[in-house]
């Protein structure tokens, strides 16, 4: 298991983006900015402005700038997706409300069924070979290696997304999946050589591409365009969305090496692979356990993975401001970041899955990538970065699924100067 090599004390916090963001391009939006693309009205919330009256505590208005400043901005560390992608358009709570291909939940569809792993037929019983990983180079992943235990619960991801997205109906698919040869005119068996598999409902079946992982890691892979269409064609009626969780190792396009999650939101379909997220490949992809969220928000963590890349000045500007909500989740999750046993590690499995369906699903409700906070939102370059985010949604964020669930599925109204945000808190 990946240690730490010195406990760090974290002593300072990493509140704003970390110095190597200006070189990568990525400019954080103002606070003034960052009120404003939370409120209906896109313009800047009256709070935010120092030459205008000043709210009353307690006030819609102050609460929200409060806790503003309790987010952090996203850390765009070296190879992380926002600093790949510096300018990718931000989606304010506006431009998520008009946008004409966002489905809205109504009466008739908002169920969210998530799918269980499919059952692996015994002609396809080499899939199950696939489902272990090869952690070292010349060491078959039969020999010697510890097996996986068993993958999260369909039961569990569902009674978190539960409550992730309360107030929406969450319920297991009515079916269990299988996988079955896809090609049964012919003569031939099917084996670990297979290019396809059949991923099969009680009336379907829907063919899926497989490979090697290109990494070695995985010796089967199964293409996730290929699963997402299958489950379009098997979306329930009054499903809102459906998401499959899958044990497999998927990947999407030829140059991809492996991909733990997507969803077609416009078609309301998800799909989340467990397998990178078990700890037994941690140290490969070297995870630092000790500063994974909410710890990867030390600041001297935080340098020294800009100095790696980047051996100039760092900037010094640090701000407590808004540090409280942050510093105590550092120290709650002080004795448990590093998972000591078994249990640990399977939560720290959950967790990653968890976090991913939780995502994939804010796709199918029509959210963009974020980049105006660390948020449950933003998009991820790879297994470093994904377990240094957190798991909430940021206010921006969570302005859309208020709306999406107490305005639009509810129909509580709201007012224009970003009460939702407030509105939406207290209904959910
Ligand atoms: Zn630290
Ligand atoms: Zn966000």
């Amino acid at each position: 298991m990946p240690t730490s090599r010195v406990q760090c004390p974290h002593l300072d916090l990493q509140l704003e983006p970390s110095p190597y963001a200006t070189e990568a391009g990525f400019e954080w939006q103002s606070l003034s900015r960052r009120l404003a693309a939370a409120t209906k009205s896109g313009r800047r919330a009256p709070s935010a402005g120092s030459r205008r009256k000043p709210e009353r505590n307690g006030s819609p208005q102050s609460i929200i700038h409060e806790s503003a400043l309790s987010y952090p901005a996203p850390l765009v560390l070296p190879n992380d997706d926002i600093a790949c992608d510096p300018n990718c358009p931000p989606q304010s709570f506006r431009s998520w409300l008009y946008e004409k291909a966002r489905n809205k939940l109504t009466e008739d569809r908002r169920t969210l069924y998530v799918a269980a792993v499919p059952e692996i037929t015994s002609s396809m019983a080499f899939m199950r070979d696939w489902l272990q990983p090869d952690t070292a180079s010349g060491r078959s992943s039969g020999g010697g290696l510890k097996q996986k235990p068993p993958s999260p619960s369909c039961e569990d991801i569902i009674s978190y997304l539960g409550t992730f997205y309360r107030g929406l109906p969450l319920k297991p698919f009515p079916q269990r999946l299988r996988f079955i040869p896809w090609d049964e005119r012919r003569a031939k068996k099917p084996n670990i050589h297979s290019k396809y598999v059949g991923l099969a409902t009680r009336d379907s079946c829907t063919r899926i591409r497989v490979r090697s992982s290109p990494d070695g890691v995985f010796k089967g892979q199964l293409n996730l365009g290929d699963i997402l269409d299958a489950a379009i064609e098997m979306l329930p009626g009054d499903a809102y969305s459906l998401l499959l969780l899958i044990d497999h190792d998927m990947y999407e396009g030829e140059d991809d090496d492996f991909c733990c999650g997507r969803a077609y939101g416009g078609s309301r379909v998800a799909v989340v692979s467990s397998s990178r997220y078990h700890s037994i490949l941690d140290e490969q992809v070297n995870i630092e356990y000790s500063h994974m969220w909410p710890a990867s928000h030390c600041k001297s963590y935080v340098n020294g993975l800009c100095t790696v890349d980047r051996p100039k000045e760092q900037s010094e500007k640090s701000s407590t401001t808004g540090a409280f909500p942050l510093r105590a989740a550092i120290d709650a999750a002080k004795d448990i970041i590093v998972p000591t046993s078994q249990e640990g590690l399977r939560a720290l499995w959950f967790s990653r899955l968890a976090r991913t369906a939780s995502h994939e699903l804010g796709h199918c409700l029509g959210m963009d990538h974020c980049v105006y906070y660390a948020c449950n939102m933003q998009g991820t370059a790879g297994m470093v970065e994904d377990v240094r985010q957190p798991p909430y949604l940021c206010p921006n964020c969570l302005s859309k699924l208020s709306y999406a669930v107490a305005c639009e599925l509810q129909g509580i109204t709201t007012r224009e100067d970003g009460y939702i945000f407030r509105r939406g808190i207290e209904q959910l």
